[in-house]
């Protein structure tokens, strides 16, 4: 099917931000990568991974959940009926950083303020799932515990907030599968109970708002 004027502004927009992100030298994890990771998906996706930054597969290909993690991010995403070209996937931090140490706030400031909003700003996804607790820190109050709020949709600005696992966790302590297993599950009823941002044009402005979705 031909893309829409507006898909392919999109795209644009979305492509000429990974290029800036492929020539990033805002803050000091430029200085190891071999590859920046902006992200890979759909412009027009439903639903927005958002990890915690590359790893070594990730920074040696230049995409995103390429390793262990990735395998099995893929394998949660087929048994929802879906594969990683129907979503978008992409990190907190687009630069590996060193030995795989956490990233450094000074350095999620940056690159989320410069990068992954705008990002969000253009995919316009129904659903934000956060992976791990440094994607779940961006969305969610700073005392929330994963292991507490794990699958604990929350909605704000017009979309839907999922905290998950990471899928490195859950390979690392497989006791977490079946958690993590049944919050993937949930996750196409999230998408169709998510407003979209603006209504249709054409939608009766009398129409009573549609049933909201329980959250918790
Ligand atoms: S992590 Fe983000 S802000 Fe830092 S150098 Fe890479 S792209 Fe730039």
């Amino acid at each position: 099917m031909a893309s829409t004027p507006d898909l392919e502004q999109r795209r644009a927009a979305l492509e000429a931000i990974a290029d800036e992100i492929r020539q990033c030298t805002l803050c000091p994890l430029y200085t190891g990568r071999t590859h920046a990771v902006p992200g890979y998906g759909r412009v027009d996706a439903d639903i927005l991974f958002v990890g915690e930054g590359p790893g070594y597969h990730e920074d040696q290909q230049g995409l995103p959940f390429v390793g262990q993690s990735g395998h099995y991010l893929d394998e949660l995403l087929g048994k929802i009926g879906l594969t990683r070209a129907e979503v978008f996937i992409t990190n907190v931090v687009k630069c590996r950083p060193p030995n795989n140490r956490d990233p450094l706030p000074l350095e999620i400031d940056t690159c989320t303020t410069t990068y992954l909003h705008r990002q969000i700003a253009i995919i316009q996804p129904k659903v934000i799932a956060t992976l791990g607790r440094f994607s779940m820190g961006l969305f969610f109050p700073p005392n929330a515990r994963i292991t507490r709020i794990h699958g604990q949709p929350h909605r704000a600005d017009g979309r839907i907030y999922y905290p998950l696992f990471h899928p490195a966790a859950v390979l690392r302590n497989p006791n977490l599968r079946p958690d993590m297993e049944a919050d993937f599950k949930r996750m196409l009823d999230l998408v169709a109970a998510a407003q979209p941002e603006v209504p249709p044009p054409d939608e009766p402005e009398d129409e009573p708002p549609p049933r909201q979705l329980s959250l918790f």
